[in-house]
């Protein structure tokens, strides 16, 4: 049998980072995977789905270009070019890891892994002896009965990603940000979207004073959302929805009938959506349901019995600070331990557990920012205001309108603000939050300086070149000292 020094299971963010510091500590790795490298954030999810956001904003961009001098008539849309650009991406990404992982010596192993033993495990017929192991095995969308994905007319978000035709119509299950970051996108090329959400409000958990800003925004677009409304059935119409054939769609408004590539040959099927809402039965019509109600931990093949390791009551793996998993040689990272499901909060666990098997020592936990890639984008890290007063602070916050900053203005992006928040008698940030353009790249500043507990004056005394969007962190910092330059001070 072979003996080795870790096996890494899965090759998402999580496992190949960590099998690759495994490798760089000397150890003997074997990293399995069943299906491709990369996981699901490079070949279903962040890598693909930001690529295709942003080749819809930039089709925007064009079209309502007219105020910067831009003049581009018959824009088109070809949604074949962006599914080749998309499938050449993930590729070209794909064999990256792969000459990564070959360059740093990781054995890959193609199959699925199946615990033998705590300390033995099976990919096909070989069986492996490791002193350690790691679960990095990931989430996958979650269904509900009645609702369960077809491929063709229901969809879970992998197959809204590849899809090759416009729809007219979509509607979304599920307002949190999977479904809001692909009901942009699909709205910017001209398909109509509802979107049914449970909660009171879309993108459930998230600071209110930041969703408000995307609520305008969506409203602005035309998305329709039903929030507290509970889907209850859902029907697959026989009758064929196409463009000009239904009673749909075509000449409702001013949105985007001509924008696309909608494929004038394509007939969809079509989805009755019936849902409860204010107590009362209401059908929604659309060409597709695109499902996106959350994620569960994909452990089904792994055996977990035989490695003795626990899950908690929704199936993901339980571990303790160090990752360590009920059989402590057995460590789990990323999406398969639960929320927060982020690439990079993977990435960083695979790195932490490689430190403890390969240097003892263990990195301590990380304030995990967060990136939604809407229109405008949100993105926050560390406490907000509730937080902070809860954990005892007495918390103040500082705040900075994108519409007093000149570079915001100069690209006609001016929707949103930066909010900090800080501990009043330190005057430590303790969280950063952001809604506007940008934000997922803006946020870094304010990770760096909840991470590092930098105090407001750190940010306020930094000369921010001029003019950028960071000088709104700036701006709000000075605002949280009462002293803003471009702002009235309270
Ligand atoms: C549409 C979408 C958009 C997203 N956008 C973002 C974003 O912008 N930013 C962000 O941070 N996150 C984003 N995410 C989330 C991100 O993709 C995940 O958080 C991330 O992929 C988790 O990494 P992981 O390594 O834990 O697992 P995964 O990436 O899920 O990888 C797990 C791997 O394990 C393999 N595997 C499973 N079981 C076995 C087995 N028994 N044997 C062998 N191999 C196995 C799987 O095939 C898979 O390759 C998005 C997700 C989706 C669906």
């Amino acid at each position: 049998m072979k003996k080795v020094d870790a096996v890494v299971i899965g090759a998402g963010p999580g496992g190949y980072v960590c099998a690759i510091r495994l490798a760089q500590y000397g150890k003997k790795v074997v990293l399995i995977e069943k299906h491709k490298l990369g996981g699901e954030c490079l070949n279903y999810g962040c890598i693909p789905s930001k690529s295709l956001i942003f080749a819809s904003s930039l089709f925007e961009k064009v079209t309502e270009g007219k105020k910067f001098g831009v003049e581009a008539d018959n824009v088109r849309f070809n949604m074949a070019s962006l599914q080749k650009w998309r499938e050449n991406l993930v590729k070209k990404l794909n064999q990256g890891i792969s000459f990564l992982l070959k360059q740093n010596k990781v054995e890959v192993l193609e199959g699925e892994a199946q615990f033998t033993s705590p300390t033995t495990i099976k990919v096909d017929k070989e069986e492996i002896e490791a002193v350690h192991f790691v679960i990095a095995t990931g989430s996958q969308s979650l269904h509900i009965p009645g609702f369960e994905f077809d491929g063709k007319t229901v969809l879970s978000s992998k197959e809204a990603l590849e899809l090759s035709k416009l729809p007219h119509k979509i509607l979304i299950l599920g307002g949190g940000v999977i479904g809001l970051e692909l009901g942009m996108y699909f709205s910017k090329l001209g398909v109509e979207i509802e979107v049914v959400e449970m909660m009171p409000q879309i993108l459930p958990g998230t600071d209110k004073d930041l969703v408000h800003v995307l609520e305008k925004n969506l409203k602005k677009r035309k998305i329709e959302i039903h929030t507290s409304t509970k889907a209850k059935s859902l029907k697959i119409d026989s009758r064929l929805r196409g463009n000009d054939k239904g009673d749909r769609g075509n000449d409702k408004g001013d949105r985007g009938n001509d924008k696309g590539d909608r494929g004038n040959d394509e007939q969809w099927k079509g989805v009755t959506l019936t849902v409860e809402k204010d107590g009362k039965e209401v059908k929604l019509e659309g060409d597709i349901l695109l499902v996106t109600i959350g994620r569960k931990a994909v452990t089904e093949s792994l055996q977990l019995d035989k490695a003795l390791i626990e899950t908690d009551a929704k199936g993901f793996i339980l571990v303790n600070p160090h990752l360590q998993t009920s059989s402590s040689h057995i460590y789990a990272i990323g999406d398969v331990t639960g929320g927060p499901l982020l690439a990079h909060k993977a990435s960083f666990q695979g790195i932490q557990v490689a430190n403890t098997i390969g240097r003892g020592a263990p990195t301590q936990p990380r304030p995990v920012s967060w990136a939604i890639f809407t229109d405008p984008e949100i993105a926050g890290v560390g406490l907000n205001e509730a937080q902070a007063v809860e954990q005892g602070h007495e918390a103040q916050v500082g705040k900075f309108p994108f519409a007093a900053l000149g570079r915001a203005s100069a690209v006609g992006e001016t929707e949103g603000f930066v909010k900090i928040v800080s501990d009043k008698n330190t005057e430590v940030v303790l969280g950063v939050f952001i809604v506007g353009t940008h934000a997922s790249d803006l946020i870094s500043e304010g990770t760096l300086a909840v991470t590092h507990k930098l105090k407001l004056e750190d940010i306020a005394s930094t000369i921010h070149p001029h003019p950028t969007l960071p000088e709104a962190l700036m701006e709000a910092s000075e605002a949280a000292l009462g002293h803003a330059i471009h702002i009235t001070n309270h």
